[in-house]
């Protein structure tokens, strides 16, 4: 650990090129190539993320968005270009972006370890796929570039004493309800259709050893863009991947709703303002076809094949809630 204290934070940018952090650069180089080569390989088109737009994902649990000015009008800096790569779906049958977001998140999220509020993720959507077909792939991918990790880095990994195996595939599935009745035997009680509190995720990862999946959240845990089950009214096509060894959440992601009146409906319900999305429903009254997606937090990934303690060692230049720094 390059830091006692939260102080020393604010001058990480002089630590830059001390040796534990180049070796974690040079890893999350790799990661980022291999998930490229993956992907490619796949058969998905690389797209250039968009920073700025009218609106943003509002799914972003207690974050705030921010706002700019954009020449007299209200832009938003993305939370996530979710909205954007639903929309290229009737372009490309498979896609992604290596995009920046900004979620400005309370500061108390300097304790979980695994909030920046500027990150990475890899973000990708495919046409006509299932939310199993995407958990499906999410799978493939982590243990793709956990295998080549250990190939071209092994000296560096074991510098940093990580023990990292290739997990054992498929991963484990549950139901959100499921998981609500883990912890209630942990003595954590969540109201059932609210999102898992942070502890309840990190004592969740901390009790398993290979990373799992947590599929179907009810329809007020999420954001608008998620397609509700037909056979399971309030439950979501969508899931979450969570690390192990208490490193939380990895991956979000689900299948979209991509008719017209039935995202209005939803956004009137989650207390959106409808005419703030009018590009986007523009599109999707013109005919979008049905896809599914997820989003890849990259410090995250580097957090976790690293094994490192704090997230912000896993970005050359880290933003944490309420620490000024460049
Ligand atoms: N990228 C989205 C997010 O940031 C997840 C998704 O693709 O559904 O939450
Ligand atoms: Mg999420």
């Amino acid at each position: 650990m390059l830091y006692d204290s939260i102080d020393m934070l604010r001058k990480r940018h002089l630590l830059i090129n001390k040796p534990e952090i180049i070796r974690i650069l040079k890893i999350q180089d790799e990661i980022v190539s291999q998930i490229r080569v993956f992907l490619k390989k796949e058969g998905f088109v690389e797209i250039l993320a968009p920073i700025i737009g009218p609106v943003t994902d509002p799914g972003i649990r207690d974050a705030k968005q921010v706002s700019i000015n954009y020449y007299g009008t209200e832009f938003k800096v993305m939370s996530s270009m979710i909205l954007y790569k639903q929309m290229m779906i009737n372009v490309f049958p498979k896609v992604f972006a290596l995009s920046p977001n900004v979620r400005l998140e309370p500061t108390e999220t300097i304790k979980t370890r695994r909030h920046l509020t500027e990150f990475r993720q890899i973000d990708l959507e495919v046409v006509n796929a299932t939310y199993k077909d995407l958990i499906d792939l999410g799978e493939r991918m982590l243990c793709y570039v956990i295998r080549k990790i250990k190939q071209k880095h092994g000296k560096e990994l074991r510098e940093e004493r990580r023990q990292l195996e290739v997990p054992r595939r498929p991963f484990k599935r549950y139901e959100y309800r499921e998981v609500l009745e883990i912890l209630k035997n942990f003595g954590v009680n969540v109201e059932y259709g609210s999102e898992i509190p942070w502890d309840g995720e990190e004592l969740l990862s901390k009790i398993h050893r290979e990373p799992f999946w947590i599929m179907e959240f009810p329809v007020t845990a999420r954001g608008f863009y998620y397609l509700e089950h037909e056979e399971k009214p309030g439950i979501l096509r969508d899931f979450d991947l969570l690390y192990p060894e208490g490193f939380g959440e990895a991956i979000s992601g689900g299948e979209r709703e991509y008719r017209y009146e039935r995202v209005v409906n939803r956004m009137v319900k989650s207390g959106e303002n409808v005419a703030d999305y009018g590009w986007y429903l523009e599109m999707l009254k013109n005919g979008i076809l049905p896809s599914a997606g997820f989003g890849i937090g990259v410090e995250r990934l580097t957090r976790f094949i690293c094994g490192l303690e704090n997230i912000w060692d896993a970005v050359p230049f880290p933003k944490v809630a309420g620490i000024y720094s460049p």
